[in-house]
């Protein structure tokens, strides 16, 4: 996925600050915290917060080791990609929707401009202050809108492509995030397998060993009984 989109995510639900954390996780897995906390030169509890930050949103997740010396935690993190790119496309939405409103609004009302002050106002606004600027007191024009609606067409369209794209690595993560699914279920299936053969071979042997113990033999092809000689044929 493309790091650009990731990085402006973060620094808009944390901060500028948090942004470098993207490079340090990305591609990895398990990354120690105070590696992190080193390589973004912060102390290992603004790195821990900004850390937890990122947990709440589902961006990172984290396991834990006992550090065996010096007997506190140390947490490992992991960038969780698919949550990443879901959030993504909430927020690209959200911009969508915004700009698509504005969009319908340029389209359908009228602005008023005060060309000293380069105050714009909608009409609403400049009815209530009689079509004069309140500032400098100069009249009002009509706002010329086609500029703003062309430029947030452009706008409009280019987040439909990032949009696009995101959804379209989404699918991605997710597939793969299935086909992991599917390799634990399987492989938990088979060890499943084993521990039952296990189990058996166990309770056999178990068997075995009270028959030896109990001084009977364990159990063998019956002796064939001494048939009473036949007798003879008569001639
Ligand atoms: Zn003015």
């Amino acid at each position: 996925m493309q790091v650009k989109f990731l990085k402006s995510l973060v620094e808009t639900l944390v901060n500028k600050q948090a942004v470098p954390i993207i490079d340090l996780l990305i591609g990895k897995k398990h990354v120690n915290e105070f590696l992190i906390a080193k390589k973004l030169k912060l102390t290992i509890n603004q790195t821990r917060n900004i850390l937890y930050k990122l947990s709440d949103y589902g961006l990172v997740s984290f396991i834990r080791k006992k550090d065996k010396r010096k007997g506190w935690y140390i947490y490992f993190w992991t960038l969780n990609i698919y949550q990443s790119l879901n959030l993504l496309e909430q927020n690209l939405e959200k911009e969508l929707e915004q700009l698509e409103s504005q969009l319908k609004n340029r389209k359908e009302k009228r602005y008023y401009l005060c060309k000293t002050c380069s105050i714009e106002v909608a009409e609403e606004t400049a009815l209530i202050n009689d079509f004069v600027c309140p500032e400098c007191e100069q009249v009002y024009e009509l706002s010329q809108n086609q500029d703003t609606i062309t430029d947030l067409e452009k706008n409009i369209a280019k987040l439909k492509k990032e949009m696009e794209f995101v959804i379209s690595e989404r699918k991605i993560e997710g597939e793969k995030l299935e086909k992991k699914k599917d390799i634990k279920i399987k492989k938990a299936e088979t060890k499943k397998k084993e521990e039952r053969m296990k189990k058996r071979e166990i309770r056999k042997k178990e068997k075995m060993d009270e028959i030896k113990k109990s001084g009977k033999k364990a159990p063998s092809p019956k002796p064939a009984k001494s048939k009473p000689k036949s007798k003879k044929k008569k001639i």
